[in-house]
């Protein structure tokens, strides 16, 4: 039978600030047979569109993409906030409602050609991703997927990714 993955998720009001509905992945990851469940999805969607590398952005990202990587038997790469990773590095900027952010890639992570689904908990404005995205392709990177549990359909990340897949288990 299906599962409702929905039902693993908690909806926090209000956090971090108010306004925000936070979506927290915690309950599902807590579940074995949940989690497990949910990474075959995304497990299955990678291996229609043939990855060989996963990226995923700090914190969640990792969470997400490091047991798909192992169940496909492919790489991991972490894209990392600022002074986090030890060795040569490139680097994207993008916008938060106030101020920017950046994100880090190692510069041997990604080999020209590689196929890469980009992975994260949640597609929000799609700023985060798209930003991981970016690392990709300046490393010759082909990103053939983006892969998440949750998507916030009411802030259109989808369109901030326009002409990528797009895999969300849930929409809110
Ligand atoms: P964005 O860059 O706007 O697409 O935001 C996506 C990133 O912010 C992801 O890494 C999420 O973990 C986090 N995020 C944004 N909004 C939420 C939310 N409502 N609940 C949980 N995490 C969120």
């Amino acid at each position: 039978m299906a599962i409702d993955f929905t039902k693993y998720i908690a909806s926090v009001p209000d956090y971090p600030e108010k306004g925000v509905i936070f979506r927290d992945i915690s309950p599902l990851m807590a579940d074995g047979e949940a989690f497990h469940a949910a990474t075959d999805q995304i497990v299955k969607y990678a291996k229609d569109k043939g990855v060989e590398m996963i990226v995923g952005p700090e914190a969640r990202g990792f969470i997400v993409g490091c047991p798909v990587a192992y169940e496909l038997g492919v790489g991991f790469a972490p894209a990392r906030k600022e002074g986090k990773l030890p060795r040569a590095t490139v680097k994207a900027s993008y916008d938060l409602e106030y101020g920017t952010s950046s994100l880090y890639l190692h510069k041997d992570a990604i080999k020209p050609g590689q196929r890469v689904l980009v992975t994260d908990d949640l597609l929000a404005t799609g700023g985060t991703i798209g930003a991981t995205i970016k690392l990709v392709e300046d490393l010759g990177g082909v990103v053939v997927g983006t892969a998440f549990l949750i998507e916030l359909e009411a802030l259109h990340g989808r369109d901030q990714l326009k002409g990528y897949d797009v895999f969300s288990l849930m929409t809110y």
